[in-house]
């Protein structure tokens, strides 16, 4: 082999050396080349070849043989820098498989290995990955060709010193890491025996350089050996104590580190606490000034209630003494009391007689009053005459009425013959006559309208003649509807003690022969019928009832129904009613006293004219209005006449007005007419026709022209009708009396019962507010109970104040605990930093023992070759020494010590240093194996990986070179310590990278 060759060993970085697992093995990166005879081939193998043996060749390859398992592979590519024999390069053989050489000569073998990539030619690295093993022993590691040359090239393993056992075998196995093991070609040569190393000695006594041997060399080697392998026990303790310092401060630092994180955690647990006790406090705060100001408010409050309280207590003990006395008061006066009681008792007793002896004579008087009205005629006729208005005078139109016996009740008529014409009626009111003498003689039906009869007051006659002036009136002079009701209400209020009236009024206009309502707002499309209700009692169902409580009420309804009369004008008269206004006055009385109820009707009644139809221009509507205006004016003579022949049946039904008068004309109902004439010559026939009417009226129901045939009989019921008027007149005063003095007694037993029951009440009340008061004192001793436990609230509220602020104190030692263990940890960390210079600082003291190592290398080197020097010169000298001085007495013990020393060759020393190894590796590996306990990072890990690895590796070492220095010791006790300096100090640095 030429040492030309790109030598890669001496130079081969951090990552060959990994892969070769023995110190002296060489890589060459290029192909085999002719060595002229010089290598001593045993057995070459073209692995994955054929065998080839040319006659230039200095070789002899076998064809593949040997092998166990693998495949066969082989490439035409060109091997790049291939050397003299390419073509081993491009055959193979892969996969899983082995060598296994036998019959081979016991002793040492050279081993070579040939490689090239010949499969994954455009890589990548790491694609095939393998380890090789001879005789169970690692020589290549992670072998990897592909990353050291690339593909196509050659690569060789060369020196690879083989022990042939006993039995001739030799072993070579591959194994992959990664993809297949692969090897070109396998070469055994026989082994050049290691050259012994003599070292020249300096006598101690006469300072000459003496020859000794390569035994006694190998003493002396052995004594520096253990000169520098005492110093590098020395250095290996220093630096396993520095070691273990590093790992004490790594060690308190962790803890510290772990103590700082525990802090950390417990610091921020604190501060979280605190902030929660911060809010809570807050919180607590919040409501407690909430409840503060609420108990203060509440406080104010119950104090200005209490003042209050108190002040009611002092009123209402003193009203309640004052009613106490009162009470005594009134206890003393209860006999006089009783006795009151039982006066009043009596006074009632005899106020129910006089009552009921009243009711009495109020029957009596109204069955009197009756009476007199039935003997004045339950129709009376009463003749009105208009004087003559302007136009009339101016018109020069005479006066065709004599009124000469008009107080008896006639009058007479200048028809234009020469007697005038007699008629007879009840009253005759001459022109001078106003509405009050009119009315002086209507007034006592409405005593009988009060009593409960039905009345009837209409005015007859001509249009013009003055009945709407007789009924209605004027604002300055009232007519009989409104002093009717005036003295209707009148008479109703002075007997309200007795009876209790209800009065309201409807307001009805016949017009052709149909009933409209004039209070009605609006005018409604259905027809107003008459229907009957009751026993002679007739009304019109959905007619208006103005229910009237007084007088001027009243004279609203008379205007709304006088403003929505239908009037209409003829040539007679510029205003001329063409229909019946009809005013009909409900009386609902109710006698207090007997509890008796009756219902009565009053109508007044405003015909319409009973002028000739001759008389009139009318046409069409007009004509209507005037024909069923005559016709009902003749049902209501032909009903009066009926009634006056008691006929079986009176034709009511005929007209409206006869229909809706039903109920009050006839019976015992009372009516008055009013016959209402004109004294001017001009309105002669219809004045004439007017009285016509009238006189049979009139005629008809008293039958005076019978009875005036028999005059004593009439002056009879005139005499009993005095004596009835006498009597009533005494009954009434009796009566009036009688009332006086119930109402007064009356008023007495009220008065007396009046103050018994404020008296009653009065103690009650007095009972009453003791009892409030009580349950007020009650109430308030209650709040005041409450008020305590608000209080006693309010109280343990402020405790719980004043714990909150016993927290917030204890926060603030907290705080302080932590600032301090804050400075703690600063000095921690000083304490880290001091270490950590410190260890720098053993840095640099190893540094230094490494260089006082390598110094020590050096020194050793130079004496190996002061010793090579000295064995050349011993060998020159050996010839004189010996002849000189045979009988040296002096070299034999030395001769003798170092064959004693060689007795235990080399054993002590390597021990020594195997030992020191050792214990520095197994230190270091404890260290890791806790560091590894200790919660290593991951990157950690992998440097811990790595070291373990290199940690095999060294093992490995150790065992090769335990078996190698059975075979070469000398070459290996020269190279150990350098391997194993340089290991340790590759170790020591990974073991700092993993400290830092
Ligand atoms: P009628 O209602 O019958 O058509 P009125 O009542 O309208 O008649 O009267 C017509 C006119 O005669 C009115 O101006 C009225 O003032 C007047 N008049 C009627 N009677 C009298 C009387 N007794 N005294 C004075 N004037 C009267
Ligand atoms: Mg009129």
């Amino acid at each position: 082999m030429l040492e030309g060759d790109m030598m890669v060993t001496d130079s081969i970085n951090d990552f060959f050396d990994s892969m070769l697992c023995l110190p002296d093995l060489r890589l060459v990166k290029s192909g085999l080349k002719t060595t002229n005879g010089q290598d001593d081939y045993l057995l070459f193998v073209n692995a994955g070849g054929g065998s080839i043996h040319a006659k230039d060749c200095q070789i002899n390859f076998k064809g593949d043989s040997f092998f166990e398992g693998g495949e066969i592979i082989q490439t035409s590519e060109i091997i790049v820098d291939g050397g003299d024999y390419s073509f081993l390069y491009q055959s193979a053989r892969y996969g899983n498989f082995c060598y296994k050489f036998s019959d081979l000569s016991c002793g040492e073998v050279l081993l070579d290995l040939h490689f090239a990539e010949i499969v994954y030619t455009n890589g990548p690295k790491e694609m095939r990955v393998f380890d090789v093993f001879v005789q169970d022993e690692k020589i290549l590691s992670d072998f990897d060709v592909y990353a050291i040359v690339g593909a196509n090239k050659p690569l060789q393993l060369l020196d690879v010193r083989v022990f042939v056992p006993d039995n001739g075998v030799v072993v070579v196995s591959f194994e992959g890491r990664s993809g297949t093991p692969m090897v070109s070609g396998i070469s055994l040569r026989k082994a050049p025996k290691l050259p012994v190393i003599s070292q020249p000695i300096i006598c101690n006594n006469c300072a000459s350089v003496q020859e000794i041997s390569s035994i006694q060399n190998r003493g002396q080697n052995a004594k520096f050996l253990a000169k520098y392998e005492k110093k590098i026990q020395e250095l290996t303790a220093q630096c396993k104590a520095m070691s273990d310092e590093c790992h004490e401060a790594w060690m308190s630092q962790k803890t510290t580190n772990d103590q700082l994180e525990e802090l950390k955690m417990e610091f921020n647990n604190k501060l979280f606490q605190t902030e929660n006790l911060e809010l809570t406090v807050e919180l607590q705060m919040v409501k407690l000034r909430n409840v503060t100001q609420m108990y203060e408010h509440s406080q104010k409050k119950w104090i200005t209630a209490m003042v209050g309280l108190d002040e009611k207590v002092k009123v209402m003990k003193q009203e309640h003494l004052q009613l106490c006395l009162e009470a005594h008061d009134w206890a003393d006066a209860a006999p006089d009391f009783n006795k009151m009681i039982i006066a009043v008792q009596t006074l009632v007793v005899q106020c129910n007689d006089l009552k009921s002896k009243y009711a009495e004579e109020m029957t009596k008087r109204k069955n009197l009053f009756n009476l007199l009205q039935e003997i004045k005629g339950n129709i009376r006729v009463f003749c009105r005459c208009r004087p003559l208005n302007r136009r009339e005078i101016s018109s020069g139109y005479a006066t065709v009425v004599d009124f000469e016996a008009a107080k008896d009740g006639e009058l007479g008529l200048f028809t234009g013959g020469p007697t005038k014409k007699i008629f007879k009626f009840d009253r005759v009111y001459t022109m001078n006559d106003d509405q009050s003498d009119v009315y002086a003689d209507a007034s006592p039906l409405v005593i009988s309208v009060l009593d409960g009869y039905n009345v009837c007051i209409f005015a007859y006659g001509q249009t013009g003649t003055g009945k709407t002036f007789t009924m209605e009136g004027t604002e300055q002079e009232r007519g009989v509807n409104y002093r009717t009701l005036e003295e209707l209400f009148k008479i109703a209020g002075g007997r309200k003690e007795m009876c209790d009236y209800n009065i309201s009024v409807s307001v009805l206009e016949v017009y052709n022969e149909q009933i409209r309502d004039l209070l009605a707002i609006s005018p409604s499309s259905k027809k107003l019928e008459i229907k009957q209700a009751l026993e002679g009692f007739h009304h019109v169902p959905g007619i208006v009832e103005a229910k009237v409580e007084n007088i001027e009420e009243v004279w609203n309804v008379l205007k709304v129904g006088r403003n929505a009369r239908a009037v209409g004008s003829t040539s007679l008269n510029e205003f001329s009613s063409r229909s019946h206004c009809m005013l009909c006055i409900m009386v609902r009385a109710m006698n207090l006293v007997t509890g008796e109820s009756t219902q009565s009707k009053l109508w007044l009644v405003d015909l319409a004219g009973s002028e000739r139809l001759t008389k009139t221009d009318a046409q069409g509507d007009r004509l209507k209005e005037a024909q069923n205006i005559n016709r009902s004016l003749s049902a209501l003579g032909d009903v009066i006449s009926a009634l006056a022949s008691k006929s079986s049946h009176v034709p009511y039904r005929n007209s409206k007005l006869t229909h809706l008068l039903q109920d009050s004309l006839g019976g015992d109902a009372k009516a008055l007419m009013f016959v209402q004439i004109s004294a001017s010559e001009n309105d002669l026939s219809e004045t004439l026709s007017s009285l016509n009417f009238a006189s049979r009226v009139r005629g008809i129901n008293l039958g005076p022209s019978r009875k005036q045939v028999d005059t004593s009989e009439l002056m009879k019921l005139k005499m009993t009708i005095d004596k009835l008027r006498q009597e009533c007149k005494t009954k009434d005063v009796s009566s009036r009396k009688l009332e006086d003095s119930i109402q007064s007694l009356e008023s007495k037993v009220r008065a007396k019962e009046h103050m018994c029951r404020t008296l009653q009440e009065k103690n009650k009340e007095l009972e009453a507010q003791v009892e409030s008061k009580r349950e007020l004192q009650f109430s308030s001793e209650r709040q005041n109970m409450q008020l305590s436990e608000k209080v006693k609230e309010l109280e343990h509220k402020l405790k719980e104040q004043e714990h909150s602020e016993n927290l917030q104190q204890k926060i603030k030692e907290l705080d302080s605990k932590v600032k301090e263990h804050e400075f703690s940890e600063l000095i921690t960390q000083q304490k880290v930093q001091d270490l950590s210079m410190k260890l720098r600082e053993s840095h640099q003291f190893e540094c230094l023992l490494e260089q006082k190592v390598k110094d020590l290398e050096e020194k050793l080197r130079k004496e190996e070759l002061k010793s090579a020097c000295m064995e050349r010169i011993a060998n020159s000298a050996e010839k004189k020494f010996l002849s000189k001085d045979e009988s040296n007495g002096e070299i034999d013990p030395r001769v003798l010590r170092s064959s004693n020393s060689i007795n235990q060759p080399m054993e002590v020393p390597i021990s020594i240093l195997l030992k020191a190894e050792k214990t520095l590796q197994n230190a270091k590996i404890e260290r890791k194996s806790e560091d590894v306990e200790g919660n290593m990072a991951v990157g950690e890990k992998k440097v811990l990986i790595s070291c373990e690895t290199n940690r095999k590796r060294k093992i490995d070492q150790t065992k090769t070179l335990g078996r190698l220095s059975r075979t070469s010791k000398a070459a290996a006790t020269q190279r150990f310590p350098k391997v194993g300096t340089t290991k340790s100090n590759s170790r020591q640095q990974e073991q700092r990278k993993i400290i830092r």
